[in-house]
């Protein structure tokens, strides 16, 4: 076997199809969110760009609240966590963080994990294999990393239309009434950026017994008065088996959670392979959590003005008539809708306008779904927002796309 040979087609195929990725070096500059260097391939030179695509929703990964805890720690505890969970890894920021995220969504309890993937794919994986005869209904835009999870577990699924109730109830009643049932789906979708109908989801989970699981990653530290994710906004937390999410999008660091019950949390820890054989986190990093979800458990501003942002963004793009996908969440889709011209525009807007916005293309998204996901942020100031305005006009003449006059 030429496995090299088999490499560089695969690749090929991928840069024919427009969907290879070129991943930007980039270098932040602490106190400078949403700058960044731009270094260029190879060439030993950087310049200046303006990020609009972070999942660092609020800035917080370079907010000082979150910085000088993360400093203290280290200064206090050094670098890694020096073990697993179980085998001399369990640092006290770490219990200190799993108590903090239990409050934030109203559970009893809480467990870490190295990431929001880690923690999805492990506890589906989990649940879904060790249940016996098991079933689980999964919305059909659900992350990979829970599809994975699945996947993994080899448990009897159903795919159930993308926030479909009438869909969901139905192949609800079409299963075996005996079997036990996860039903699993997202808050904010990040791509669309559209908002499960989380009670009514629960109210359909619950006529058939079915456990609730919830991926809150793109809302945790965004919605709710608390920062604890759309189902705290909408008063049903309790209403969720479990509430999942992640350390590294809004609140700014990296890790991932879950939280539930004490005996789900304790049966969790006891047989997720993905958490228990597995370094735990560096207590800076849990430091830096912790000091970030307390900050906004009690600071709305952030909130606040980034919600501010992203409506000045959609205003801007509705006046030059550059489609976006309207959403009642803080993602700004624009659509392209052809592969290689969103990459082309990216690179565009990157090379002449120190503007940088990653093309989304398949298999993120569908083909023919192919997008600008533009997310706003707080620290963006209105010079910034003109400039993404103007440039990105400029770009859909020279690209011969379609403009609409109004988006509703
Ligand atoms: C990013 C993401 C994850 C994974 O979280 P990480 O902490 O980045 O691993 C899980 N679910 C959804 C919906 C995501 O977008």
């Amino acid at each position: 076997m030429d496995f090299e040979s088999l490499f560089r087609a695969d690749l090929e195929q991928l840069k024919d199809d427009g969907n290879y990725r070129v991943f930007a070096d980039l270098e932040r500059r602490a106190g400078s969110f949403p700058k960044a260097h731009h270094h260029f391939e190879g060439s030993g030179q950087t310049r200046d760009v303006t990020v609009w695509c972070s999942n660092d929703y609020l800035g917080m990964g370079q907010s000082a609240v979150v910085t000088s805890a993360m400093h203290e720690a280290i200064d206090k505890c050094g670098a890694g966590a020096g073990g697993t969970r179980n085998i001399s890894g369990t640092n006290h920021y770490h219990v200190l963080l799993e108590q903090e995220l239990a409050d934030l969504h109203g559970k009893e309890a809480a467990l870490l994990f190295t990431s929001g993937y880690v923690s999805n794919w492990a506890t589906l994986g989990t649940l879904l294999s060790r249940i016996p005869d098991v079933m689980v209904f999964s919305d059909e835009m659900n992350h990979a990393s829970m599809i994975e999870g699945i996947r993994h577990s080899r448990a009897r699924k159903v795919i159930w239309k993308h926030n479909d109730l009438d869909d969901l109830r139905a192949k609800l009643a079409a299963a075996p009434a005996d079997a036990p049932k996860i039903v699993a789906f997202e808050s904010v979708y990040s791509m669309d950026g559209d908002i499960a109908p989380i009670e009514a989801i629960c109210d359909v989970a619950d006529e058939f017994g079915a456990m609730t699981y919830l991926d809150e990653v793109h809302a945790v530290g965004m919605y709710g008065p608390r920062g604890g994710g759309i189902a705290e906004r909408e008063g049903v937390m309790d209403r969720l088996t479990i509430i999942e999410g992640t350390l590294g999008k809004a609140f700014g660091v990296m890790g991932g959670y879950i939280t539930g019950s004490v005996a789900l949390i304790d049966w969790i820890r006891s047989f997720a392979s993905g958490f228990i054989f597995t370094t735990a986190l560096p207590p800076a990093l849990a430091a830096g959590a912790l000091a970030s979800i307390r900050h906004l458990k009690k600071s709305a501003i952030e909130r606040r003005r980034h919600k501010e942002n992203v409506a000045k963004v959609r205003a801007g793009l509705t006046k030059a008539g550059i489609p976006w996908l309207d959403n009642p969440s803080h993602i700004v889709p624009v659509m392209v809708r052809d592969p290689k011209k969103c990459k082309w525009i990216s690179d565009i807007l990157m090379d002449q306008s120190g503007i940088y916005v990653q093309p989304i293309n398949y298999p993120t998204v569908a083909r023919g779904a192919e997008r600008l996901r533009i997310t706003p942020t707080p620290l963006h100031t209105d010079a910034d927002i003109a400039k993404l305005i103007s440039s990105l006009s400029d770009l859909w003449s020279q690209c011969a796309l379609a403009r609409h006059v109004a988006v509703a």
